[in-house]
């Protein structure tokens, strides 16, 4: 088959497969790789030693890889193997530009800890990276709803200042809802962590499975316990402001194989 007719076969492949992630291979974005027929048992993916979530979409398996937002403009290479067959496939790495933003925080104790605070966020910080690094079996559905009404008030990715000082990136996507707003499951999954987070208040984990995660905060009620299965739509908590939060929303984290990714390339419409 002649080059530009495959490529031409692939691009209709992601446009056809509705369910998956738009295709956005920059720092913060995903990288949906086409592995080849469904027709075949499912293949293996991985990045360095991180498993890749494989789904199957068309008749077609794809491979999603979340790209860190520091990633370089390089390609990165991830291994597949399919049955005794190992082979590398180069993923071109773009880029995109993310814009500052400088907040108030009245809790000058969210921005600047006191020292007993630090071992408080040390222990949870260990305590969530066990979290993230989850890979379980079942195929996630990729194809979230929206798990709160409201204006997106902070995007992905924002660099950000809090009282002047540079902190971490925002590694999600904020709602501007009030306090008691109803939060929803963007799709199915099990609930594996619920707890008040020092920076990120009252919390809920969502494990979708094979590494998709996703992750509510800032939130004033929370209506699931840990080990509960959820259904795409159903309530888990409610809008707040707990934690390091300038007033009620919601921030809502994407996380593919460890990596938080824009959840914005997430969101379509059924
Ligand atoms: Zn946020």
């Amino acid at each position: 088959m002649k080059r530009g007719a495959l490529a031409l076969l692939l691009a209709l492949g992601t446009q056809l497969a509705w369910a998956l992630p738009t295709h956005a291979p920059v720092p913060g974005g995903v990288a949906v790789v086409d592995l080849g027929p469904a027709s075949t048992p499912r293949p293996q993916a991985a990045w360095d030693d991180r498993r890749l979530a494989v789904v199957s979409d068309g008749g077609r398996w794809f491979a999603l890889l979340g790209i860190p937002l520091d990633a370089l403009p390089v390609p990165l290479e991830i291994r597949v193997r399919a049955g005794s067959t190992v082979r590398s496939i180069e993923v071109p790495v773009g880029t995109r530009h993310y814009p500052e933003q400088r907040l108030t925080i009245r809790e000058k104790r969210k921005v600047e800890p006191a020292p007993e605070d630090l071992a408080r966020i040390e222990r949870e910080q260990a305590h969530t990276a066990d979290l993230k690094r989850r890979f379980s079996a079942a195929e996630p559905d990729p194809d979230f709803a929206r798990p709160a009404d409201g204006r997106l008030s902070s995007r992905f990715g924002l660099r950000r200042f809090f009282n002047g000082l540079p902190r971490n990136p925002h590694n999600g996507l904020d709602f501007a809802a009030p306090t008691g707003a109803p939060v929803r499951a963007p799709a199915a999954g099990t609930v594996i962590d619920t707890g008040n987070y020092f920076f990120n208040g009252n919390s809920v984990f969502i494990d979708h499975g094979q590494g998709l995660i996703s992750i509510y905060m800032h939130l004033s009620r929370i209506d699931v316990g840990n080990g509960q299965r959820v259904a795409r739509g159903e309530r888990i908590g409610a809008v707040g402001a707990t934690g390091r939060s300038t007033g009620p929303h919601l921030h809502w984290t994407v996380l593919l194989n460890d990596v938080a990714v824009d959840p914005e390339f997430f969101l379509k419409t059924r």
